[in-house]
């Protein structure tokens, strides 16, 4: 029978982890679906990874492992499919904002050969307006570089083992997953699904970590800023163009002393179409930097005993 892996990045999770597991593996064993979860700890600092190792006690078809630090989700999610083992993985968040009734019509869409199954929400649920604002601004920014609309996209999706293993084989660092697995291709099919409320806890998502995710993700897949740079260049260059007429006819006119205000004017908008290009180049120095030292996605400081050791590129425990 075909194996359900489920990936589910959990940082400072304690409160979900032990109803989580129990809601999902109540629900897959009533679907008659073979199943294992895959919890990753990602640097939390309360007791996830004991609540994952609690659950692990009870059920032997759990398994997780802890980061060393908080590496984010995006490592998480790579380092569960890592761990999994089944034929199609489904990723989703660990607070059960995911329902779990999409689940069989994924593992169904699955079984009738399509290799991605995306989860699109229709709604978004419950969030508070500064975070509505900001996550509206990041995608909006997002589908626009990268092409692809992402605002109803999100990380919760199903993936065929032959998918799996190649975003397991790219070898980039800063990774995107929700529009990888577009980039990748194969059979995909949509799957629609409401946002539930979280449960317990609160969101871990920052306005500040949620600018800083748009920025290196909208860099990590796009050269779009870069080209920007040109066009604001040309732009310039046009004005400054009119604005050298305007000064050049001043100066024959005999009233050239009043070009102070054009000379200010142009220093400003010249300056702030250099510093502006320096960040955007900036960035991606920083983005080319950290693919070339090479680095791995994330450091695993445990692992349940139910894991093998040897799917781990930076786990050397005990040897
Ligand atoms: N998460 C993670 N690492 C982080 C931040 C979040 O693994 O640095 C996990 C979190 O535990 C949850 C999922 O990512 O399972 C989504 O996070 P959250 O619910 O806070 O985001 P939201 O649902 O508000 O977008
Ligand atoms: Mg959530």
């Amino acid at each position: 029978m075909a194996l359900l892996s489920i990936v589910l990045p959990s940082y400072n999770e304690e409160q979900n982890i032990a109803n989580t597991a129990k809601v999902l593996s109540e629900f897959l064993e009533r679907e008659q679906i073979e199943y294992e979860l895959v919890f990753i700890s990602d640097g939390s600092k309360d007791r996830t990874y004991e609540e994952i190792v609690k659950a692990r006690e009870k059920n032997p078809r759990i398994k997780g492992a802890a980061f060393s630090r908080n590496f984010g989700k995006e490592a998480g999610i790579f380092a569960g499919l890592e761990l999994t083992t089944g034929d199609a993985v489904i990723v989703m968040d660990c607070d059960l904002q995911h329902p779990p009734a999409v689940i069989p019509q994924m593992w169904k869409l699955w079984q009738e050969g399509a290799q991605v199954v995306e989860g699109v929400k229709s709604s978004r649920g419950k969030e508070s307006l500064a975070h509505k604002l900001s996550a509206g601004l990041f995608y909006k920014i997002m589908s626009k570089l990268i092409g692809m609309d992402m605002n109803a996209s999100s990380d919760f999706k199903l993936l065929d083992r032959q998918v799996v293993d190649v975003l397991l084989s790219l070898p980039e660092r800063n990774t995107f997953f929700r529009a990888l697995s577009f980039w990748v291709g194969f059979r995909t099919e949509v799957v629609y699904y409401e946002v539930q409320e979280r449960q317990f806890g609160e969101s871990k998502w920052s306005l500040f970590s949620l600018m800083k995710y748009a920025v290196t993700n909208a860099t990590s897949f796009s050269t779009m800023p870069l080209q920007l740079v040109t066009v604001m260049g040309f732009l310039s260059i046009m004005f400054s163009v009119v604005l050298g007429i305007q000064t050049f006819v001043k100066y024959l006119s005999g009233t050239a002393v009043e070009g102070f205000t054009t000379v200010i004017l142009l220093l400003l908008i010249i300056g702030g179409c250099l510093m502006i290009s320096l960040g955007i180049i900036g960035h991606y120095i920083a983005r080319i930097y950290e693919e070339v030292k090479g680095r791995p996605k994330y450091i695993i400081s445990d692992v349940t005993d139910n894991v093998q050791g040897q799917v781990l590129g930076t786990w050397r425990k005990g040897q």
